[in-house]
């Protein structure tokens, strides 16, 4: 399939385009490097031995993008571009709705002009917000609880009434939730650009010794030993779950929505345990207050995407952790794009 991949040189985008073009699919990826480096398309080419097509395109821009579509055939697009940090959308919430949902929408219509009717879209568990039981499954209450979990579940819900208008667009929803880990090549992984908010490039950056400890934020909750708990992934199981939405959505499905999780929780401590014992390195830690808004247990449901997609986790922990390590290891300072 020739595909059209947008934040393709993003964290799960660029392991996803990795898995793509090694099934043989042609890939062009758009991004507008935001949160990415250019570096990431040569780590990308090495690893595939193929070159990928790269247009630096704003998706809030959308005349470059049209341009794009009319002169392209695309069979389907994977939508991954947008902003991820929950803490900054509640400071910044019109550029979060501004860049996922004004630019989503930018692109479905450009998608829609050029009758290119398949898409897969990265939603997120944030969509369930606390919820009332776990495992989580997909019939789940939905109610995010800041910005960032609304823009996903309103690009959801733009999505949904597209669908309902026009039963030609197949539309999957994927509902990840915490992909960490990297390529086992070591040339690829996630790359934040300032101080890491999430648990595991955190950990990883203590252990490499460019943080001088973790701060474990609340010891509290009701989990086995009070820390959070959470559904981690390895990100190339992620990416291809992308593989199989794209096979799914062949078979004209409609619409679809799958949580990507593998329906085991871990708390911040076994991680931090678990890091440990693989790279051989004490990570240091304190224990902090409650990160506000953060909630004590989250885990999914897989069934369904195994049901449909013919989709499931593999990867363990440890090999999170190992391939993590071996990235953040072999690469200290990222892409080498970063300031702080
Ligand atoms: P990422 O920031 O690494 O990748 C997103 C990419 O989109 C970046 O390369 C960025 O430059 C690009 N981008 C942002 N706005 C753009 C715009 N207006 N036009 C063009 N490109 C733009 O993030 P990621 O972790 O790879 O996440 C990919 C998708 O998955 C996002 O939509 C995110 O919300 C979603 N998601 C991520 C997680 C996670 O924990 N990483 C969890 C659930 C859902
Ligand atoms: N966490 C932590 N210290 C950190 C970052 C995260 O203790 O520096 C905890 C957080 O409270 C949560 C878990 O690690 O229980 C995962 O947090 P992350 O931000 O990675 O994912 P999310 O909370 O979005 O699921």
């Amino acid at each position: 399939m020739r595909v059209l991949v947008t934040g393709g040189t993003g964290y799960i985008g660029s392991h996803t385009v990795v898995e793509l073009l090694q099934a043989g699919h042609q890939v062009v990826i758009i991004d507008n490097l935001s949160n990415s480096s250019h570096r990431v398309l040569e780590r990308i080419e090495h690893i595939c031995r193929k070159k990928v097509e790269f247009y630096e395109i704003d998706l809030r821009h959308p005349s470059a993008l049209n341009d794009l579509m009319t002169r392209n055939k695309f069979d389907a697009v994977i939508h991954f571009a947008g902003l991820k940090a929950v803490g900054e959308s509640v400071e910044k919430p019109l550029a979060y709705y501004e860049n996922n949902v004004g630019g989503s929408l930018n692109l479905f219509q450009a998608m829609a002009q050029s009758g290119i009717k398949n898409l897969v879209f990265s939603s997120s568990a944030t969509v369930y917000g606390d919820p009332d039981r776990v495992p989580i499954d997909e019939h789940a209450v939905l109610r995010p609880s800041n910005p960032y979990g609304r823009t996903k579940l309103m690009i959801e819900q733009i999505l949904t009434d597209l669908h309902a208008s026009d039963q030609q667009w197949n539309v999957i929803l994927l509902r990840y939730f915490n992909p960490i880990g990297a390529h086992a090549s070591g040339l690829i992984g996630e790359d934040p650009r300032d101080i890491p908010n999430n648990l595991l490039p955190y950990v990883a950056q203590v252990a490499g010794g460019r943080r001088a400890q973790l701060s474990v934020f609340g010891d509290d909750y009701e989990t086995p030993d009070g820390t959070g708990v959470r559904d981690y992934i390895h990100v190339v199981d992620l990416a291809l779950g992308h593989l199989r939405a794209l096979e799914k959505i062949t078979s004209d499905p409609g619409l679809l929505c799958c949580n990507l999780g593998t329906g085991t929780g871990y708390s911040v401590l076994e991680v931090v345990k678990t890091f440990s014992r693989i790279c051989g390195i004490t990570i240091p830690y304190t224990v902090v207050p409650r990160r506000a808004g953060d909630i004590a247990t989250c885990y999914a449901d897989p069934t369904y995407a195994q049901k449909t997609l013919g989709w499931v986790a593999e990867r363990d922990l440890l090999s999170m952790c190992a391939d993590a390590w071996r990235w953040q290891e072999q690469n200290p300072d990222g892409f080498g794009g970063n300031n702080d």
